[in-house]
């Protein structure tokens, strides 16, 4: 059956009108899970060391990239962009390594927010984070539900990146009702329908 035909029966199966557009996504498709291994803790962790090293630092005037929020997109987005990370999960961390494109800029952000955070905590919040199983070769945080970290843990590329497919989608659908299709060339591997705000 070809995409066009698959697509199709899922509509008429869930009765979306043809007016929801039909939004193509990447798709990560899942290497198998396991525990993180040791030394691939152990190099996220002297990366981490490293960013606390420049955090703590001398401060410097300005951050190197502007933190946390979507830039390119309105807040109303929020929805559609989770959606749509959702029904992807996640190829763009594939390459996130042990560096999990986390950086000092992604630590002074959380300490401006929360003045009170200690190097230490931040250290234990990170190696506990690391816990659990992983996509063998993706990036350390990379688990069976999509990043482990929660928002304002991940670095500011991972909180403010938008992929060209994302972003066309959320040029074509607004934040509005949209068919989230995750696909390679050859197969549909997730379908999910956003209903909008
Ligand atoms: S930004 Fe794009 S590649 Fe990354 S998780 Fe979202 S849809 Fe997938
Ligand atoms: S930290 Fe999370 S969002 Fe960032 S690359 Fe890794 S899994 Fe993806």
């Amino acid at each position: 059956m070809s995409f066009a035909e698959s697509l199709d029966r899922h509509r008429r199966r869930h009765a979306i009108p043809a007016s929801v557009p039909t939004i193509p996504l990447p798709a990560y498709a899942p290497a198998p899970l396991a525990p993180l291994p040791a030394a691939r803790k152990r190099a996220f962790m002297a990366h981490l060391r490293a960013e606390l090293d420049e955090a703590f630092g001398p401060a410097r005037p300005r951050p190197r990239r502007a933190a946390g929020a979507t830039p390119s997109a309105p807040p109303s987005a929020g929805a559609f962009i989770a959606a749509a990370c959702a029904t992807c999960r996640g190829a763009c961390c594939a390459n996130g390594g042990e560096h999990a494109y986390f950086d000092a800029d992604a630590i002074r952000r959380q300490r401006e927010a929360r003045p009170e955070l200690t190097r230490a905590a931040l250290e234990a919040s990170y190696a506990a984070a690391l816990e659990g199983e992983r996509h063998a070769g993706s990036c350390v945080f990379h688990g069976a539900a999509g990043c482990v970290l929660p928002r304002e843990m991940r670095g500011n590329l991972c909180n403010s990146f938008l992929c060209s497919e994302l972003q066309r989608g959320l040029d074509r659908a607004g934040a509005g009702p949209a068919l989230l299709v995750a696909a390679t060339e050859q197969t549909i591997r997730r379908v999910r329908l956003h209903r909008g705000a």
